[in-house]
């Protein structure tokens, strides 16, 4: 009997169970896991409030947004359909924020317009957005939520960098003089401020985001009763990585936001919109070893794994590392880069690769897109290869259907420790369904 590290209620057995059960590949959630990161997240140290909003992009699986939602967290959606698929999962317009590059025209129009008057809040993220929901705003005093572009930003990588110049979300700094004065002219209110500087930001960047921010607030937005401070907390996937400290970062915006109300005497709410931090070490991508190659004396050893970039995309799309896990045909753990005894003694190491037909299809790459062999035990074919921390951006971003594979299914681990079919495996014909 092992768990598969310390923050997993999953033990090595019940990889087996879910394999068997049903089938591999597959994905597997667990529960208690994703419950305490939702407690966690809500005793972030604040000043006047706090709300969190779960950046549904993450995992956007309806079982999870109910268990999200039921533990009090409210939702980030990225897009109109991210909306409608939030609602279908009975979660109330009110408690939804839309933060888009999308400018709907035709029936999202009028469907956006529906949806803001039954509560959803609309984060303006671009001039154009602006002027062309201010007259509908105004006439039903709906306030508005403002994006601030400020120029700065930070991430795992340049493409998870959201607030530098060659990032476009939100309204730069440069047009916000623009923003005010049509605002002011229509009479439009915007009640809430909001940057996201980027995924697995540098927790010191995040600090001083709070501070530029605020500073932004206090400079233009005198109606501002919110101030969001976006995502981008820093979950540690692997050993050496190192999460962000959500009290200390809480301890740092309830001391500012305090200072705030001291200069301005407005008491700020704030609000936080983690995805990663949530979900991210509370999934596992389960694969069936199929094969195992080699490429000469001077070459690696292969893992051929029945699953790769089309169940998990980020290291060929950022040069993520990923835990991962050797688990017996029998459901004994083999070998786990968080428990390093024996896996210190080994000497076997292998790059572990999807079946797709694309040089890049490895679990084991750097940021330069290199293969780089990882330490493991040699595990036999058929046993199992588990990949960690694919709780985020891993369903909800993969290509699922390149090479004609289908999008596999999603397990919840629950918090009864039962097994219950969350998203069935798609299937070959409704690949072809849509073909004429
Ligand atoms: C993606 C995103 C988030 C969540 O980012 P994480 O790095 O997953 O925490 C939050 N807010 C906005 C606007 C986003 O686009």
């Amino acid at each position: 009997m092992s768990f598969l590290n310390h923050f997993s209620n999953i033990q090595s057995t019940t990889i087996k169970t879910v394999a068997e059960e049903f089938g591999t590949p597959v994905y597997v959630y667990d529960e208690n896991a994703i419950r305490e990161k939702c407690q966690k997240v809500l005793s972030m140290p604040n000043a006047y409030g706090l709300s969190v909003r779960y950046a549904m992009k993450a995992n956007s699986n309806r079982t999870i947004l109910q268990i999200i939602h039921q533990c009090g967290l409210r939702i980030d959606a990225s897009s109109l359909n991210e909306v409608r698929r939030a609602h279908l999962a009975g979660i109330p317009y009110q408690d939804i924020i839309l933060t888009t590059q999308e400018v709907p025209e035709g029936q999202d129009r009028l469907d956006l317009e529906q949806m803001m008057l039954n509560g959803l809040k609309y984060n303006v993220c671009s001039l154009r957005q602006l002027y062309l929901i201010g007259d509908f705003a105004k006439s039903n005093d709906i306030p508005l939520s403002i994006r601030v572009h400020p120029g700065v930003g930070s991430g795992e990588s340049a493409s998870r960098n959201t607030g530098d110049n060659y990032s476009c979300f939100g309204i730069h700094l440069s047009d916000i003089g623009q923003a005010i004065a049509y605002a002011n002219e229509k009479g439009l209110k915007f009640t809430q401020v909001h940057v996201h500087i980027g995924s697995g930001a540098d927790p010191e960047m995040w600090r001083q985001n709070i501070d530029r921010e605020l500073k932004i607030v206090e400079d233009y937005f005198p109606d501002a009763v919110t101030v969001s401070f976006g995502g981008g907390l820093k979950e540690a996937r692997m050993p050496y990585e190192k999460s962000a400290d959500i009290e200390q970062l809480g301890n740092y915006a309830k001391t500012q936001i305090e200072l705030f109300h001291k200069r301005n005497n407005r008491k700020l709410k704030m609000e936080i919109e983690p995805g990663t931090y949530i979900v991210a070490n509370c999934g596992y991508a389960v694969t069936k070893i199929i094969d195992k190659k080699r490429t000469g004396e001077d070459g690696f050893h292969f893992i051929i794994a029945n699953g790769g970039m089309e169940i998990n995309a980020r290291p060929i799309m950022y040069g993520s590392q990923h835990p991962f896990y050797m688990i017996s045909a029998k459901g004994e753990l083999i070998s786990s880069e968080f428990q390093v005894g024996e896996l210190a003694k080994s000497d076997y190491e292998a790059v572990v690769v999807g079946r797709c037909c694309e040089s890049g299809d490895s679990q084991s790459l750097d940021a330069n897109d290199v293969s780089v062999p990882r330490k493991m035990i040699e595990p036999d074919i058929g046993d199992y290869f588990v990949i960690g921390g694919t709780g985020a951006y891993c369903s909800s971003m993969t290509p699922f259907n390149y090479n004609s594979h289908t999008q596999i299914p999603e397990v919840l681990f629950t918090a009864d420790n039962k097994l219950k079919l969350i998203r069935k495996r798609q299937t070959l014909e409704q690949i072809l369904e849509n073909e004429l």
